[in-house]
């Protein structure tokens, strides 16, 4: 299984991209959670990463792609959900030959596709345990009383204007990957609204049939 989980900041990737992983071993690779743990470890990339971070920009795709690879490749090239890469069209020219040159390819991009105020809703209500990872919402799944307080954060870039402003280069920069991979029939379409189970249950059927849209 190689899978791309599409979609915007907030859609549900990451969260859906984890349980998937879990659910049927196959390895998670989050750039954004890679470049978080890169800063958190003090790491050349990390301090590198971080301003564009918390702006709520794209990292410089180099930096990004050095992650990514060395994540597919750590995984040898297969049972792997990327989440959040590629993020632009380059970036997906650089997978798609990346991955050739080790003579494999994705199964199929699936791409999560919610309503925008759905989308403002999740991110500014998001918190995250800075530990592990996990990913909250205030209203729907708070942080249980057993989690210290004092772990559980909301990311820079989920405050207003970091949201506003990874929006506006979502809509510039990544949507366009959504038709480069139409393009090549390699496109499913999801919707993204409804339970968290309904969703996940959509990303499985999609990817056992294996049938990209036209
Ligand atoms: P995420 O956790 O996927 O929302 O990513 C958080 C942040 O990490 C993004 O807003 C970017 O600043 C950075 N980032 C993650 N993946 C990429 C990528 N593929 N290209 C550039 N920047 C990225």
């Amino acid at each position: 299984m190689r899978i791309v989980l599409f979609g915007p900041p907030g859609v549900g990737k990451g969260s859906q991209a984890r349980f998937l992983s879990q659910r049927e071993q196959v390895e998670h690779i989050s750039t954004g959670h890679l470049l978080r743990h890169a800063i958190r470890s003090g790491t050349e990339l990390g301090a590198k990463a971080q301003s564009y971070m918390e702006a709520g920009k794209l990292v410089p795709g180099p930096l990004v792609r050095a992650l990514a690879e060395d994540a597919v490749r750590a995984c040898d090239y297969d049972r792997f959900v990327l989440d959040g890469y590629p993020r632009t069209i380059e970036q997906a020219e650089w997978l798609a030959s990346f991955l050739s040159e080790a003579e494999v390819a994705l199964d199929a991009v699936l791409s999560l596709q919610v309503p925008n105020e759905v989308i403002v809703d999740r991110l500014s209500k998001r918190r995250v345990n800075r530990k592990t990872g996990e990913n909250y919402h205030l209203d729907f799944k708070p942080p249980p009383e057993s989690v210290d307080a004092a772990d559980i954060i909301q990311r820079k870039d989920d405050m207003p204007e970091a949201i506003l402003h990874r929006l506006e280069i979502y809509q510039e920069e990544t949507h366009p990957v959504q038709a480069w991979y139409r393009d090549r029939g390699m496109l499913v379409d999801i919707d993204g609204s409804g339970t968290f189970e309904e969703v996940y249950g959509r990303i499985l059927s999609a990817i056992r049939e294996g049938q990209p849209s036209s």
